[in-house]
């Protein structure tokens, strides 16, 4: 054999460079399915069953073109049980000259498979992901010389290198974001009439990798029974082009808002096929900017889900890159209390964890706003340690990857990083989930109380954030506003407020 072209579960792309002159009769695509990527930590099995569905249809599409596919199943028995394990099977049995593979998006599996590689000495030859719009090189250029980084100066530079929203040298509508237009709640009135996204019903294929999931991954958390993800590369254009149609046009207004029982809102619903490469981000980009151009929604709509895309998803993977391994180790504000058991099983009063927390086990889905304010948030005023619910990010939905989930766990949502990727920490009490969803009004406790019975966790453990973060947060100019506020509250409130938030603490322990 010539070149083994190593496929990874996340570089599904019938377009990828790796591929690139691949002669049928000396090169061969291997792939294996394997227990440690949906072990080492676990794995919602959605997210499971999303991987290896799109596996399997990327092996079969492959075969259909001539190509020959070295393929391990999941369930096979001489299955090795890791990548590496597996891929030195396959180096031993055939002897490859090369192997080649497109970098990876993850730390440690390009570690471990250029370990591999070297131990037997084979040539491991790199191949740049085309998935992305900037590289990582590009990425420490800009960081050069920069005492504080900010998506804002990134994303302008991207703006600017891909003509995307532009006028020449200038913003299309005369401003880079339009983030005081969009960012609306539902109001008491809630969204009314939702368009129902496109689905995909599980074919014969992915039906066979939810009865492989079922048998092998039983312990992992979540459900399949929703599945209707898309799981090739024609049914993501079709998702997409659904989302376009039918939700961008509000995407902006409401990219905010939630809404009991409502999971997909006007959200796209892309970014696993966005991350396994199914799709490519530069199409997804153009396709919104040309419905602007062709008068088919608004520009603050088009820029607000251009920006998420160009500006974040790229910033996110530049931060990955530039401080791993030992930004996994960040811990800024000692956050040091346990992940509470209720995430697993969304056991719990408050309404609207509950309510994120069952759509995620039932789904593999939550929207930015749910990850971030609700989830996120309370692991951050709880205190959280950060590798511990990076770990539950990690495994509960359909779309995580390491390299956009850490940065944005670690970072924006946990604020382990001390400032990096965030200005200052996205702390609220339970008066912002009052204002942008309708959780509140089914819920047991009151987002305004802070002690007593009907006290809400969330604003409780929020001036106890503020409070017991005090030292750390106290330089930060764009926390002013916030500890002005908390020095207001008197002296014996203050205690009641510390003692409340230990026995909230304390009460999540027991669970
Ligand atoms: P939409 O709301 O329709 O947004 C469009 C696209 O923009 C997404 O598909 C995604 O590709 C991109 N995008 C939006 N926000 C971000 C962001 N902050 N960082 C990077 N890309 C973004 N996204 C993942 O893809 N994988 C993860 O593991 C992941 N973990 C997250 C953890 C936390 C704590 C937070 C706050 C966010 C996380 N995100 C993650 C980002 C974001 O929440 C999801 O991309 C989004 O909810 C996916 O749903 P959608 O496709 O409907 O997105
Ligand atoms: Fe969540 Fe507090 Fe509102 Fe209940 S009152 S839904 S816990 S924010």
């Amino acid at each position: 054999l010539r070149n083994l072209i190593v496929v990874l579960g996340d570089q599904l792309s019938d377009q990828s460079p790796a591929l690139d002159g691949f002669h049928p009769k000396q090169d061969a695509i291997w792939m294996a399915e394997v227990r440690d990527e949906s072990r080492h930590v676990w794995s919602h099995k959605a997210r499971s069953t999303y991987f290896l569905s799109a596996m399997r249809h990327f092996r079969d599409q492959q075969k259909s073109l001539g190509r020959k596919v070295l393929y391990t199943q999941l369930d096979d028995v001489s299955n090795a049980g890791s990548l590496s394990a597996e891929l030195e099977k396959s180096i031993k049995s055939r002897t490859p000259g090369a192997i080649r593979l497109t970098e990876p998006g993850d730390f440690r599996v390009k570690k471990s498979l250029e370990e591999t590689a070297r131990g037997h000495r084979i040539p491991l030859q790199l191949v740049p992901d085309n998935h992305f719009i900037s590289s990582n090189q590009e990425f420490e250029e800009h960081c050069r010389d920069r005492k504080q980084l900010r998506l804002e100066f990134f994303y302008r530079e991207l703006r600017k290198k891909t003509g995307i929203l532009m006028e020449g040298s200038e913003p299309l509508g005369g401003a880079w974001n339009f983030d005081s237009e969009n960012r609306k709640s539902f109001g008491k009135k809630g969204p009314g009439l939702l368009p129902v996204p496109v689905a995909f019903e599980p074919d014969a294929n992915t039906r066979q990798v939810i009865q492989t999931v079922e048998k092998w991954l039983s312990d992992n958390p979540g459900s399949t029974k929703n599945f209707d993800w898309p799981v090739t590369t024609e049914q993501a254009r079709a998702a997409l082009k659904d989302f376009i149609e039918h939700r961008l046009p509000h995407f902006g207004d409401y990219q905010d808002a939630m809404w009991t029982s409502q999971t997909w809102l006007y959200h796209s619903r892309i970014s696993a096929a966005l991350n396994l490469k199914l799709l490519n981000p530069m199409e997804v980009i153009r396709a919104a900017e040309k419905a602007y151009h062709l008068g088919r929604v608004p520009l603050p709509a088009a820029e607000g889900f251009i920006r998420q895309i160009l500006g974040w998803r790229e910033y996110v993977r530049g931060i990955y890159w530039k401080f791993m391994p030992d930004y996994l180790e960040r811990n800024a504000l000692n956050a040091q209390q346990p992940l509470p058991a209720f995430f697993w099983t969304a056991n719990t009063d408050m309404h609207c964890l509950r309510e994120t927390i069952q759509q995620t086990l039932d789904y593999g889905y939550a929207h930015h706003i749910q990850r971030l304010m609700i989830t996120g948030l309370f692991s951050l005023l709880l205190g959280v340690q950060p590798k511990a619910i990076h770990e539950w990010y990690l495994a509960v939905y359909v779309d995580a990857v390491e390299w956009v989930e850490v940065p944005n766990v670690i970072g924006m949502s946990q604020f382990a990083d001390g400032g990096v990727m965030a200005s200052k920490p996205y702390a609220a009490s339970g008066a912002y989930i009052n204002r942008m969803s309708n959780y509140c009004q089914g819920c047991r406790y009151k987002p305004t109380e802070s002690t007593g019975e009907e006290a809400c966790p969330f604003t409780t453990l929020y001036w106890d954030f503020l409070d017991r973060n005090l030292p750390l947060l106290k330089g930060n100019m764009r926390m002013a506003m916030q500890l002005k506020n908390l020095q207001r509250i008197p002296g014996s409130e203050l205690q009641a407020l510390r003692k409340k938030a230990r026995s909230i603490q304390e009460s999540l322990h027991v669970n």
